[in-house]
């Protein structure tokens, strides 16, 4: 039966935070509505939750409790990709490639699941076939339509990677980029407080409820906050290669790779990592980046949550490695201007 309406609801979560400008570009461009699910409440955590068991990681909870918004916003049609493998033997959590078949199984109603496999460790399975099949069920055939929306999806991803880059938030970038804008912070503004690199998956840091939006919270200690959407992948990559690490996981680079090049860079303060409770490509990527770590001389600080997590223990922490981290900075000031007056001192006798 091919679907009439060229109408999409994308759930607002889990790889939304990678893969959605290029996703808006290309259902876009082949003249479909998008319709997103709202940002995530407490509800939406519920919902999720209330529907799969207890062991299952936050990202996941949250990722059902969208399917069910978007079913209650009546929209027919989402899309649910399985994200098997991004490059030949570099692989998803079972989790994510796993997800057509979880929401399938949990959650009832009257929906469209619009499925896609992106498997590049197998034949036949790489961005192109992937494409194919997510609009095969609207009746779109023609590969060079399909070609020509693949291209408009990797300009709306540039754009957006670009302002990322330039320091732009998440939501001012994305919406810049939905509007065919590219708007460039013309100065990076200096700061005199400190600098911290959030290592984390997309979803972990740019979700507001799920991480207690982090990064307000650390805007009003005077923290200037960096990521792995501010890195190239030439940087990414760089990062990996720092840290020593083999590549496995298909989101290693936004985890290993940006703790590798914000470990090494000298603007750089501190590192926190914020993972999913019960995540297990997690808890073996912070342990190999904790041990790392110990070679670059710079604090990090682990935050694992989940959907019990309560505000103030997590903003305690914050609090306490931030200032840890401002006396760091304000101590090395002093050292490096006294060895300088020891210095001067020194040339003048
Ligand atoms: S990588 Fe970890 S947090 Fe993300 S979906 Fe898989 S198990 Fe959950």
């Amino acid at each position: 039966m091919t679907l009439k309406e060229k109408i999409i609801g994308i759930p607002r979560a889990l790889t939304f935070y990678n893969y959605f400008p290029f996703l808006c570009g290309f259902f876009t461009n082949l003249g479909f509505e998008i319709i997103l699910s709202d940002p995530t409440t407490k509800k939406t955590l519920v919902d999720g939750a209330s529907l799969v068991v207890t062991e299952t990681c936050l990202p996941i909870k949250v990722y059902v409790g969208h399917v069910i918004n978007l079913i209650e916003k009546g929209v027919k049609n989402i899309f649910t990709p399985s994200i098997q493998s991004v490059a030949p033997k570099i692989y998803n959590c079972s989790k994510i490639r796993g997800l057509p078949d979880l929401i399938r199984n949990v959650v009832k109603g009257d929906y469209n699941l619009i499925e896609a496999t992106l498997d590049k460790s197998e034949k036949n399975l790489g961005l192109m076939e992937f494409l194919e099949q997510a609009v095969k069920p609207f009746g779109i055939l023609d590969k060079d339509k399909i070609k020509a929306a693949l291209k408009a999806g990797f300009v709306l991803h540039n754009n957006f990677k670009v302002m990322m880059q330039h320091n732009l938030t998440f939501e001012k970038a994305l919406k810049n980029a939905r509007e065919g804008k590219v708007v460039i912070n013309s100065k990076d503004e200096e700061t005199e407080g400190i600098n911290v690199a959030l290592v984390a998956h997309g979803y972990n840091i740019y979700d507001k409820r799920i991480c207690m939006d982090v990064f307000k919270k650390l805007k009003d200690l005077g923290v200037k906050v960096f990521s792995a959407l501010q890195l190239t992948d030439e940087q990414l990559r760089d990062g990996i290669n720092t840290l020593e690490a083999e590549l496995y996981w298909a989101n290693q680079l936004e985890m290993t790779g940006a703790a590798g090049h914000y470990l090494k860079s000298d603007s750089i303060d501190g590192l926190i990592t914020i993972t999913a409770f019960g995540c297990g490509p997690d808890s073996l990527m912070i342990e190999d980046i904790k041990r790392k770590s110990r070679n670059f001389n710079k604090p990090l600080l682990n935050l694992t949550i989940d959907e019990h997590t309560g505000e103030a223990g997590f903003v305690t922490r914050l609090e306490a490695f931030c200032d840890m981290l401002y006396r760091k900075k304000r101590a090395g000031t002093r050292f490096s201007q006294e060895k300088e007056l020891v210095y001067s001192s020194s040339m003048s006798s």
